[in-house]
């Protein structure tokens, strides 16, 4: 039995003071979800002020991106350490702006998932295909070569512990989403993949999320696919309203 997951990306949004006054809300407003996991991430200068905010409290933290050494001379990156000090659980890797707008590959990416695993942080891994991938018909090829490099050398122990999302490029942001059945179908093959290649036990602990464009109206389609385990939400995540909605999509 899979927990579904819930997570807010708030991107570059909110600064110390406007993300405390989310999560604040967010923490009345969900403060009788028992069933499932909420997570938020903010940006790095936030971590900490959230961290102690949710001290106790039913919400869960991650970062939006991490490097993959534990010190040294990387001018502007955050390390491991550092987000398990704040207390993060989870951290964003991979995610489409940072293949796109920051070069990371998927060696790279591999090498952060492995290091995030190594300090004790769970990976929440995006994939997803760009919208000529998908007119061309390359969906699940992509996302196949991805999920396969990201998650090269990974032990069926690490395996287990991580969360990917199947994000289509072209949904992040733009008011365009999957069809619930057709983000089931890639998500089901990504479980299969895992299956294949690791066990059947693994694939089916592994949390898969959709996310792109993911909203209070259509939360609940995607949520009644038996493949989707979760939703990786940004712009609706940034008012509290909309987000304890997600949290509390229906079961349709
Ligand atoms: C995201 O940034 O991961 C995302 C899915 O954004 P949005 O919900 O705004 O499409």
């Amino acid at each position: 039995m899979r927990i579904p997951f819930l997570a807010g990306n708030w991107k570059m949004h909110n600064t110390v003071c406007e993300a405390l006054n989310l999560v604040q809300d967010l923490i009345i407003s969900t403060n009788d979800v028992k069933d499932r996991e909420v997570v938020v991430c903010p940006t790095f200068t936030a971590l900490q002020a959230v961290s102690k905010l949710i001290e106790g409290t039913h919400i869960r933290l991650g970062a939006q991106n991490m490097y993959c050494a534990e010190k040294g001379a990387f001018t502007g990156e955050i390390s491991p350490p550092m987000l398990k000090e704040l207390c993060c659980r989870y951290v964003i890797l991979g995610h489409s702006e940072r293949r796109n707008v920051f070069g990371e590959d998927d060696e790279l990416i591999n090498k952060k998932i492995k290091m995030a695993l190594d300090w004790g942080l769970h990976p929440i891994l995006c994939v997803g295909e760009s919208l000529k991938q998908r007119e061309a018909g390359e969906t699940k090829d992509w996302v196949k070569g991805q999920v396969e490099k990201d998650l090269h050398q990974l032990t069926p122990s690490e395996i287990e512990k991580m969360v990917i999302a199947y994000e289509p490029i072209w949904a992040i942001g733009t008011g365009k989403t999957d069809t619930a059945q057709g983000a089931n179908d890639t998500i089901g093959m990504v479980r299969n993949l895992i299956a294949d290649n690791s066990s059947y036990e693994v694939a089916q602990k592994v949390r898969i999320l959709y996310g792109g464009s993911v909203k209070p109206g259509n939360v609940d389609g995607f949520m009644a696919q038996k493949e989707i385990d979760g939703a990786l939400v940004g712009g609706a995540a940034l008012k509290a309203d909309s987000f304890a909605r997600i949290v509390k999509y229906e079961e349709i």
